[in-house]
C-alpha cells in the first residue's frame, strides 16, 4: 500500500524542488503541533522516542510528497483520481490518490461531481421494468490559491461528536498522542487542557472526511480484485459454516469469525485478538483483548448494542501481531488510520481485520427497551438475538423464539448509524455476515490476498466447510440489493462547530 520510506519516492525529484517542498511541509500545523508537544507525548508513554521520530519522519515525507503533487497539478483541468495517479509517475499511484483526498481536505483541491442518469432494466416483483439510475463522476482540480491562503486547520473530533455523527468507534482515543480523548459507547470527551490541537484524531476519524473515492480508486488499481458498486472490491464470495462442535454451541451464524480467529491464534499468526464479550450487564458488549481459544469462545455471538472497540487498541502495544473484529465503521477507521495522514500505521501490530456486516446497531438502553416494548419479555431470559429474513428475532432460555418485522425496531437504532453507507465492511481483510446464506451459514467476502489466504488455510486446516456464494440461495443478488439500499439511504454528513 502506501510506501514512503527513506525518501525512495523522491529519487526522481530535483534537489531544489525537494528542498522547497520539504520547507513548505514542515510549516504544516499538524507536524508543528506534533513536534512541539514531543515532551508531553513521550510523558504519556504511548509512543516511544523511536516511534515518535518514525511517525514525524513519515508525516514530513508524506506532506512533502503532497506539496510536490500539488505543484505538479497546478493549471491542469479537472481529472479522475486514476488519471492523476497515471500522470504523476514519480510516486506510487496509491500515494497519489491519498494525497489528492488529503489536499482537498487541506483546502488546496476542489472536487467536481458530475451526475449522469442512465436507464437500466431491472426485475421488480418478477416484472422487467425500465429504471433510471444516477451515476456519479468525481474529478479533482487545484483551486486558485491566493497569496494569503492558510491551509485548513483540522479540528479535534469534538466537532464530529457535537455534529451527532460520531459512531463511537473509539479509534481517536487510541490514536491521540497525549491521551486527551475518552470515548465510551455513548460519550466522547476531550480534555482541552491536554489537547495540543494536532488534528490527528480528525485525520483518522471515519466520520470527518470520506475515504470512499480513495478506497474505490485504490481497489481499481488491483487487477486481481472484482469490483461492485454495492459491496466494493473483493477477491471472492463464499457461504461457509464451522466444522467445530464447540463453536457451533456459541456462534451467531456460521461461526466463521470465531473459526478464523481460532486459526490465527493456534497458528501463532497473532498473539492476541481485539473483540467484544458480554459485560457484567447482560447484552452490553465490552471490548476485550483475548489471548487464548477458551476466552475467544466467550466473544462469539452478536451483541446488537454498540461498543467502542477501537478505544482499547492502545492497550495492545505489547503484542507483536493482533487481529481486530468489528463492524464496518471500525474497519473504515482502521483503514483511514493506515492511509492518513502519512501512510504510517500508528499501530503496526494490526495484522488482520475481520469485518462484520452491519445494517445498524442500537444503544444499550435501546436494546433493553426494544425487548420490553416489542416482545414484553425479560431480557435476562434472552439467549440469542438475530436479524434474519426481515425480522428481529429473540430466542429465550425456554426454547421459544419470537420475531417482529425489522421496520418495528428501526426507531430504537442509533441515530448516527443513518450516516453509514457500508453494509459489508468494505475495508476489512475478510467480511462476514448472514445476508445471502442459509441459516447456520455465513456469507464471507475475502477482500484482498491476505484475507483470501487465511480463509483458504482455515478450510485446509479443517475448521471451515465452504461453498461458493453462487451455489446458495438467496446468495449474492440479495446481498448486493440490501448493500445498495443502505448506500442509497445513507444521510450525508455536515460537520458544524458548536
Ligand atoms: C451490531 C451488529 C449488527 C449486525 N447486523 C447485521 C446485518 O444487518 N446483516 C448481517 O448479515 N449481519 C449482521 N451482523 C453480523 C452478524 O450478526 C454476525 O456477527 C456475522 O454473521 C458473523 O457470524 P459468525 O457466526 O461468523 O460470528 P461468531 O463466530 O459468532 O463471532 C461473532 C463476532 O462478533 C463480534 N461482535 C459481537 N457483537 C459485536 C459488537 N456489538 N461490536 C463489535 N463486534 C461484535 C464478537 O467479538 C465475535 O468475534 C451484525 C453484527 C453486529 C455486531
Ligand atoms: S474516531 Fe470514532 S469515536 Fe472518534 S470521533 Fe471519530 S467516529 Fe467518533
Ligand atoms: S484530541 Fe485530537 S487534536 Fe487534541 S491532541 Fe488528541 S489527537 Fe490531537
Ligand atoms: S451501521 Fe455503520 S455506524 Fe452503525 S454500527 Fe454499523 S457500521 Fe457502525
Amino acid at each position: 500500500m502506501v510506501q514512503i520510506s527513506k525518501n525512495l519516492n523522491f529519487d526522481g525529484i530535483s534537489p531544489k524542488n525537494l528542498m522547497d517542498a520539504t520547507y513548505k511541509a514542515i510549516e504544516n500545523f499538524q507536524i508543528r503541533a506534533f513536534f512541539e508537544a514531543k515532551d508531553e507525548i513521550l510523558k504519556t508513554g504511548k509512543y516511544s522516542e523511536e516511534e515518535f521520530y518514525e511517525i514525524i519522519d513519515t508525516m514530513i515525507d508524506a506532506e512533502t510528497e503532497r506539496k510536490l503533487v500539488l505543484e505538479a497539478l497546478i493549471g491542469k483541468e479537472p481529472l479522475f483520481l486514476e488519471e492523476i495517479s497515471k500522470i504523476l509517475k514519480d510516486f506510487p499511484p496509491e500515494n497519489v490518490i491519498c494525497d489528492i483526498i488529503y489536499l482537498k481536505e487541506q483546502g488546496y483541491i476542489e472536487e467536481h461531481i458530475e451526475v449522469k442518469t442512465k436507464t437500466v432494466i431491472k426485475k421488480i416483483k418478477g416484472e422487467e421494468k425500465e429504471v433510471e439510475e444516477k451515476e456519479f463522476f468525481y474529478r479533482y482540480q487545484v483551486k486558485e490559491i491566493p497569496d494569503d491562503f492558510i491551509e485548513h486547520f483540522f479540528e479535534p473530533v469534538s466537532i464530529v461528536f457535537d455534529s451527532e455523527v460520531c459512531c463511537q468507534c473509539g479509534w481517536c482515543s487510541s490514536i491521540c498522542p497525549v491521551n486527551a480523548i475518552t470515548v465510551t459507547a455513548d460519550t466522547l470527551e476531550i480534555n482541552d487542557e491536554t489537547c495540543m490541537k494536532c488534528g490527528l484524531c480528525y485525520s483518522v476519524c471515519p466520520r470527518s472526511f470520506s475515504i470512499e473515492q480513495a478506497g474505490k480508486s485504490i481497489n481499481k488499481l488491483d487487477k486481481s480484485l472484482k469490483f461492485s458498486e454495492k459491496i466494493n472490491g473483493y477477491i471472492n464470495t463464499y457461504s461457509a459454516t464451522t466444522t467445530k462442535d464447540n463453536i457451533k454451541k456459541v456462534r451467531q451464524d456460521g461461526g466463521i469469525v470465531t473459526s478464523l480467529l481460532e486459526y490465527l491464534l493456534k497458528n501463532k499468526l497473532v498473539d492476541a485478538i481485539v473483540a467484544v464479550k458480554h459485560s457484567e450487564e447482560l447484552w452490553k458488549p465490552e471490548p476485550v483483548i483475548v489471548e487464548n481459544v477458551k476466552d475467544l469462545y466467550k466473544t462469539s455471538g452478536t451483541k446488537y448494542a454498540n461498543a467502542s472497540t477501537l478505544s482499547i487498541i492502545d492497550e495492545t502495544k505489547k503484542y507483536e501481531n493482533i487481529a481486530v473484529v468489528g463492524v464496518p465503521c471500525m474497519m473504515n477507521a482502521l483503514k483511514k488510520g493506515y492511509l492518513f495522514p502519512s501512510g504510517q500505521p500508528f499501530f503496526k501490530n494490526i495484522k488482520y481485520r475481520i469485518g462484520l456486516f452491519c445494517m445498524e446497531s442500537f444503544p444499550y438502553e435501546g436494546v433493553l427497551n426494544l425487548i420490553k416494548d416489542q416482545f414484553d419479555k425479560d431480557f435476562k431470559k434472552v439467549t440469542k438475538m438475530d436479524i434474519s429474513g426481515g425480522k428481529f428475532i429473540i430466542y429465550l432460555d425456554s426454547g421459544e423464539d419470537f420475531g417482529v418485522p425489522l421496520k418495528e425496531v428501526k426507531s430504537y437504532a442509533r441515530h448516527n448509524c443513518h450516516f453509514c453507507e457500508d453494509l459489508t465492511a468494505d475495508y476489512a481483510d475478510i467480511s462476514v455476515g448472514s445476508i445471502g446464506s442459509p441459516s447456520g451459514w455465513s456469507t464471507v467476502i475475502t477482500r484482498n490476498k491476505k484475507g483470501d489466504k487465511i480463509y483458504k488455510d482455515a478450510i485446509k486446516a479443517g475448521l471451515i466447510e465452504s461453498k461458493s456464494l453462487k451455489e446458495v440461495k438467496p446468495g449474492q443478488p440479495l446481498l448486493e440489493r440490501i448493500a445498495g439500499t443502505k448506500r442509497k439511504n445513507c444521510k450525508s454528513i455536515k460537520l458544524e462547530k458548536k
